[in-house]
């Protein structure tokens, strides 16, 4: 586990959605949080450059602080930009408002598609971590960034708000994974798909999560995630909302979440 220099490979996911506050950093956050408490070593990677999973993991910036940026334009390793946060195995490679220039600078640069993917390979040939588990929190677009971790990745994580216009987002990531796989990734695979801020008291919320069911199968993790408000307030104390209130409903989802995604990866691996 935690400086385990066997060798095994991390499991990469990458959460992903175009659409923004659909619970992707939320999710990677708690999700990586819920997988560090059952013994995985966890790293987020913040790819955003909002940076909210670096904030809301509670990492403060620094000034000149390097960041996943420095990393995609070759100025940093993986492992010097790593954070230790508050929580026991888990790391994180924060952001920084740099990111919003990477896509630019990167046009011209060799590998542009796999800057991460050679990252993590690198960070892994050191072996002086072992990460059971990478996460990538995606920022809300298909650009650079988001084929960059799709490249990187084993498989894709996809939150998804029960809303109305949830399945037509949701074909135009399922084309761009597609195209992934058939040019940059061939084994990109969905890890699968959580439905986020599910409100039991609105029935389109229900009918939302009935179409992607039948529509996705069992693409769709049986986990739903309630819209809970003490996961929105969380990120303000700069805790997972599985540390700031452990019992409460959201909480208890993720944690769910954590076992299914383990359980998933059980049955990837054996297949
Ligand atoms: P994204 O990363 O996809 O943009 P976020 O994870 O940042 O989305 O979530 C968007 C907003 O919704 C944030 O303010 C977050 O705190 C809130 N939020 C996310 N999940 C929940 C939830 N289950 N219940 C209540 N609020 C939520
Ligand atoms: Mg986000």
């Amino acid at each position: 586990m935690a400086n385990d220099i066997s060798g095994a490979k991390p499991r990469i996911l990458a959460v992903a959605n175009q659409k923004g506050g659909v619970g992707k950093t939320t999710t990677a956050i708690n999700l990586g949080t819920a997988l560090a408490a059952v013994g995985e070593d966890v790293l987020v990677v913040d790819l955003d450059p909002q940076g909210n999973a670096s904030t809301g993991l509670g990492i403060t910036r620094r000034p000149h602080q390097k960041s996943s940026y420095h990393v995609l334009i070759g100025e940093a390793d993986l492992d010097d930009v790593i954070i230790e946060s508050a929580i026991p195995r888990l790391h994180c490679a924060p952001a920084t408002i740099d990111l919003l220039g990477a896509e630019l600078e990167l046009a011209d640069f060799e590998r542009k598609t796999h800057r991460l993917y050679d990252a993590i390979n690198l960070l892994n040939a050191k072996n002086k971590r072992h990460y059971s588990y990478i996460l990538i929190d995606c920022p809300p677009s298909l650009n650079l960034l988001t084929i960059n971790s799709l490249s990187a990745a084993d498989a894709i994580l996809v939150p998804l708000q029960c809303e109305f216009f949830a399945l037509e987002g949701l074909s135009q990531l399922l084309k761009t994974v597609e195209r992934v796989r058939s040019t940059l990734n061939p084994k990109l695979v969905i890890q699968g798909v959580v439905l986020t801020m599910f409100d039991k008291r609105n029935s389109l919320s229900d009918q939302v999560a009935q179409d992607v069911r039948e529509v996705l199968g069992d693409k769709v993790y049986d986990t739903v995630i309630p819209r809970n408000v003490r996961v929105s307030e969380a990120p303000s104390y700069g805790k997972p909302v599985i540390l700031y209130d452990h019992q409460c409903v959201g909480s208890q989802a993720y944690i769910r979440l954590a076992s299914e995604v383990i359980r998933r990866e059980r049955d990837l691996k054996a297949a």
